[in-house]
Formats: structure tokens, sequence, C-alpha cells
């Protein structure tokens, strides 16, 4: 077999498990081969109730006290019991799992391992499994992978298939170049990848992991030196030059351009007038203001008669982006014609807005995904912009340039890494940096409290509707569900508009919504028609409602630091002061630590380290921070030394033509493109 052998060359994987598969991601034999664990589950010996503590998994060795019971409470069936152990005492609770009342034996020992929170002064261990303890020794022999699954992928289906690639010695035959291996003293790449899916050890894993991520991080490397490479040869496809009265534009302005703004403009302007095809990286913190300069780029285009396109990870900032861009043109009385493109248009709408970017009737393009399709194409496209570029991958952002002869590229990201780091990861790009926030804002108040502060919460939600300013409310869920405890947007919105007075318009928005009708809502939310917006995290990135003045988020604890910062940049965008609740539900010393990083700093780049610092590099499985550039396995704040690594290993080590084709297949990038 080959990487790219079809999955259904396996035993036992046919037409209907592979689609499955598919839904996963996985299509080739080398797909499954880097389909790789989330995490792993060790099982701890088990710990005396008296010494347990909360918001772990932990695992207890005990009889059940009386008999469980089982109640409804808030539509919910729990069921709960009472482990003994000399004097101490532990709650199990499960949900919706009535038959866990007579399952086990009256009087024996069982081993419950789940995760204990504290509720209500108690110590409770929820969804616990239960385990004979001779069954729970044996477990706890085995590091067990933890594969991220979908519907109808089970783990077992995962092991057996990639228990089969691996056994081919052809899928992992050894590739990098030995003088690389040697020196860096990496792991051999058919034991990597077996550890990594059948780790011996925690050792063993370490070893293996770290080779896997040097793959991914050095191939990545490799494709974007191709790119650069690549790009440097060629010319710009459509020259441009400098229009006329372009600062008189920028001077009417609902504001004036801060002078990290000027300064990036300025590099923007160059780049544009020059014969190179350019591309250069915008970073800049949550509302440092990038947007209007990626459309001052797209009208410098337009004034010479090409098109651009703007590309943003979803519908929501599309058609606010689309909004803005019009209301902009309107305003600077411009002559031009901008075209929304996303999947939610009705086939005729599509047709008509398609063939309007063909004939170049449409100087602009904004849209999501939908832009990079087949069907999508242009007349003269000269510029291509992609915002929140960390959602997007190395390929995605490729193809859409691929739809021009070989356009100038803008990728705008919030997401702050490190200048050090950029610099490699974006190694095919130039850097501008957005560091300074447009004056006359008032830096955000935060507060980290727990729920016993909601009431008072609402009241000053209330207050600030009052004033005829809006609110955002984050849930991690959707809806009520299973064995989950944490708040959802459905039964929240319910109960918040039931305690805020009736003029009050609360509105939801998750991501099981229609675009349609999310759109309906952001577009309500914008006009001030709805004060109080319920929601996941489907607002955490671009949205811009300068109006809004409250982000609260409930369970604050279960969401990264990165994801609360990019949440509360959804506020303090405007003039007015803003404020920023965020809400646990813990009493976890660990957590509140964490959120008082956000609670102290408005400064994602400080923020980001030190986040870091507080898991710290032993936290090898943990959360990943960030799934930058769409790495796998590697994570790059994480793995930053062996990013490091990686980068020294492509400069001063040559490769072979196969090496660097090999390199861009993993990456899905178009090797025609890339001149091999
Ligand atoms: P981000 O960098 O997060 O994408 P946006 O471009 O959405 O930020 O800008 C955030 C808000 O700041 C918008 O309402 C925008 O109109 C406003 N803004 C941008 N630049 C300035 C400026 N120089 N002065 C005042 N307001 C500005
Ligand atoms: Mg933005």
């Amino acid at each position: 077999m080959k990487e790219y052998t079809p999955l259904d060359s396996l035993k036992g994987i046919g037409e209907k498990t592979k689609q499955i598969f598919c839904r996963a991601g996985i299509e080739s034999v080398g797909d499954l081969l880097h389909y790789f664990p989330r995490v792993y589950d060790t099982l701890k010996e088990p710990t005396a109730i008296s010494e347990v503590t909360e918001d772990e998994v932990q695992a207890v060795c005990a009889s059940l006290e009386g008999e469980p019971r089982t109640v409804y409470a808030r539509a919910r069936q729990t069921t709960t019991g009472l482990l003994r152990e000399g004097e101490a005492y532990l709650y199990v609770i499960w949900y919706h799992m009535p038959y866990m009342k007579n399952a086990l034996k009256r009087g024996s020992r069982y081993v419950f391992r789940g995760r204990v929170t504290r509720r209500s002064g108690r110590l409770m261990m929820e969804q616990p499994a239960v385990y004979t303890a001779e069954d729970y020794e044996r477990a706890r022999k085995a590091l067990q992978p933890v594969y991220p699954l979908c519907e109808g992928l089970t783990n077992k289906m995962l092991q057996k298939a990639i228990r089969q690639a691996l056994d081919d010695p052809e899928l992992t035959e050894e590739y990098l170049p030995q003088e690389i291996r040697k020196s860096l003293g990496l792991a051999d790449y058919a034991f990597a990848l077996e550890q990594i899916h059948f780790p011996k050890d925690r050792k063993t894993l370490v070893f293996a992991r770290h080779r896997l991520v040097f793959d991914e991080f050095y191939t990545f490397l490799l494709a974007v030196q191709s790119l650069r490479e690549d790009r440097a040869k060629k010319p710009a496809a459509f020259p441009m030059k400098e229009p006329e009265g372009l600062d008189a534009l920028a001077a009417r302005l609902d504001f004036q351009l801060t002078r990290a703004q000027e300064r990036v403009w300025r590099e923007i302007r160059a780049d544009l007038a020059s014969d190179r095809a350019c591309a250069r990286l915008i970073q800049g913190d949550v509302g440092s203001g990038k947007t209007i300069l990626a459309f001052l780029a797209m009208i410098f285009t337009a004034e010479n008669g090409f098109q651009s396109a703007l590309m943003v990870p979803t519908e929501v900032l599309a058609v606010q982006h689309f909004h803005a861009l019009t209301e902009l043109l309107d305003k600077l009385g411009l002559p031009f014609h901008a075209e929304l493109l996303t999947g939610s248009l009705t086939a005729k709408q599509k047709r008509e807005a398609l063939e309007r970017i063909k004939t170049g009737e449409a100087d602009f393009a904004v849209g999501t995904h939908a832009l990079i399709q087949d069907k999508v194409s242009f007349d003269r496209l000269a510029l291509v912009i992609t915002d929140e570029q960390h959602r997007f991958g190395v390929r995605q952002r490729e193809a859409l340039g691929e739809k021009g002869g070989l356009p100038h590229t803008l990728v705008m990201s919030a997401t702050p890494i490190p200048r050090t780091l950029a610099v490699i990861l974006y190694g095919d790009l130039d850097i501008s940096v957005v560091d300074e926030l447009p004056a006359h804002r008032l830096p955000i108040k935060n507060c980290v409290v727990d729920t016993r502060y909601r009431q008072k919460a609402w009241e000053f939600i209330k207050k600030e509707a009052d004033k005829g300013h809006q609110a955002y409310v984050i849930c991690p869920m959707v809806e009520e569900s299973e064995g989950m405890e944490a708040e959802n947007v459905q039964d929240y919105a319910r109960r918040i508009a039931e305690a805020l007075p009736a003029w009050i318009q609360v509105g939801i928005l998750h991501g099981r919504m229609k675009p349609r009708e999310k759109n309906e809502i952001m577009d309500r939310f914008l006009r001030n028609e709805i004060q109080v917006l319920v929601s996941t995290t489907v607002v955490e990135v671009g949205v811009n409602v300068p109006n809004a003045t409250v982000m609260m988020v409930e369970n604050a604890e279960r969401f990264g630091l990165a994801q609360l910062h990019q949440l509360r940049g959804r506020v303090g965008r405007g003039k007015d002061q803003s404020y920023c609740i965020m809400v646990h539900s813990t009493d976890s010393r660990r957590i509140r630590e964490r959120l008082e990083i956000l609670n102290h700093s408005n400064d994602g780049f400080y923020i980001a380290e030190e986040d870091l610092k507080l898991r710290g590099p032993g936290d090898l499985f943990g959360v990943r921070q960030s799934g930058i550039a769409g790495f796998k396995i590697g994570d790059v704040f994480q793995d930053a030394g062996i990013l490091a690594e990686a980068k020294k290993a492509v400069e001063s080590c040559p490769v072979e033509p196969q090496m660097r084709e090999k390199a861009c297949r993993y990456w899905n990038l178009n090797k025609d493109k890339l001149n091999l």
C-alpha cells in the first residue's frame, strides 16, 4: 500500500465504513496513520476517599452504602449513590442512567472512576465508570489512546484499522534524511507511528511524539519554503499603480487611522504597487482595526481596475464585512460593486453572483470557503485577503490564490503569536504588526466571579441596556446534554428573558442554526433590535458590534484562555466603557488562577505566554492551544523548541525533490503551482 491508497483496501472496511471514516477526514491509509489520539487515558491507583481532591478525574475503591436513589430534577434524571470507606464519604452521580441503581452487587467493592467536583459543598463524582478490582488492575497497565471521534466512528474501529496499516512496512518506511535523524536523535518513523498509536509507556510515547511533531513542522516548513521561492520568481499578475487621491480618501473615513494602521497601510501600498507578487501577514490584537486596512487595499486594487477577494472563516463574519464594505463604498461615493458569496445563498443568487464575479462586473468578492470552490472563477483577480487566518490552513490560503494568476496576498490574524514564532510559521510572508489600539478606547473592565453573582450580573446588563447598550452572554452548549453540567443557550435564554424587563429583547445564536437564521439574528443585534444575545462561541471570531458593552461568559472554566480573550474582544470596540464578566462554576484553585491571568491583562501576547507557563511544558497532551496552521499533533507554543529544530534542519540540509514533493502532498498543496 501507498500513503494515498484508499481506505477500503484495508480488510474489513467496506463502502459504509469508509463513509464513516471519511466524515472524520480519513480518506487514505496515510490519513489513518496520521490520525493521532487526542489524549491517552492512564488509570491511576485508586485513592482513599478521604484524600479525594476536587476537579480531577480520580478512582476510588469502595462499596455502595445503601441503595442509590433516582430522582428527576430540572428535567433531568439523576441517580445518586453514597460510597463509604471508614469515616469518609463520597457521593457518586449518574445522569440518565437509572439502571445504575441495580447494576452493582450490594456490599461488593468496586473501583469507581470519574471527575470529582464540589456541588453545594459536597464532593461528588460525576458519571463514574465502574470496574471490578481485577479489571481495573488490568486496564491500569495500558496507556489507552483516545481518538477524536465522530458519529459512527469508535475507538475500536480506529485501532483495528490502524493496526493493519502499521503492519504494512511500505507505509512506514523511513523518509527523513539520516543526517537529520542522527543529529537530532529522532525516533525511527515506523517506531514513532507504532508508539503513538500503541504506546508501550509514557517515556517512549514522548519520544515518539517528538519525532512526529518534528515531521509535521519539517514538512510544513519545506512546503512553505517552496511557496516562497515560487513566489519570488514570479512577477505580479496585474501590475498596479498608486491611484490618485488615495490620501484624500483615507482622510474621509469616520476616524483617523492610528499610527500603527498608518504604518501598515504604507507597507501594504508599497506591496501593491510593486512588480512582485507580494504576500504579507497583518497581525494585530483583537480590536486593533485590521478590517479597514483590508478595505483600503481592496479599493486600491479596484481603482486600478482589478478584482479582489476577501475570505473569512464564518458566514456571520462574511455578511458583516460585506455590509461594512458596501457602507464604506456608499459613504465615500465610490462606484465599485461588491458581491457576497456564502453557502446559504439560494441557487439562483449564487449563480448570478458567480456570473458577476466571472465577468468582472463585481470588483469585490467577500465570502466564506465558498470562495475557493471550483465553480468560482475571476476575471482579473489581483488581490486575495484572508481574515482570521489562523482558522484556515496554508492550503486554503493558497487555493484562493490559485484563482488568479499570482495575486498579491494579505492575511490577517488576531492570534497573538510571539514574533519569533510568527517569522517561522509564516516563513513565506512578510509581517506587519498593528500594535496599537485606536485612541479613546477605554480598557475593558474584567471580573471573575462564581455563579452566585449571576443575578447581579443580569441586573448590570439591564442597567447597560437602559443606557442603550447591548450584551453578549456565552454558554458552552446549545442545549441540555447528558452528563454535562454546563449552561446551554436554549434554557439560559429563557431564564434571562424572564429575569429581565419585557422590553429587553433576548436573541439566541448557535452553530446548529441555519446560516440564514444566524445572519438574521446578527443583523437584528447589529441594529439593536436585540439587546442581549445568548450565544455559543460562534461569535468568537471577528464579529463587530461596537454598541455592545458587556461580554458575560458562563462556565468560563471550559474555555481556553486564547478563546476567552477572543470572546472578550467582541466588546470594547466603541467609545463606551466595556465589561467582561467571567462566571465559573467550580471552586478549583487552578482554574481560578488561569482566569486571573485574563482578569489582569487585556494583552493577547501576554496572555498567550502566561497560559503557556501555567500549563508547563510537561503537559504534552493538554488542550491544544491554537490549532494554528492546521497542525494535527504539533502545538506551536508548546513545541516551539521542536519548531526551531525543524527550521534549522530545513535551512541547513538540502533535500531531494521527492522529499519536497512529499511535504507538499502532506500539506495538500498543488505541486504544479510550486514548480516541482
Ligand atoms: P480587528 O482588528 O479585531 O479586526 P476591527 O477592524 O473589526 O478590529 O475594528 C474594530 C472597531 O474599531 C471597528 O468598529 C472599527 O470601525 C473601529 N476602528 C478601526 N480603526 C479605528 C481608528 N483608527 N479609530 C477609531 N476606531 C477605529
Ligand atoms: Mg477582525
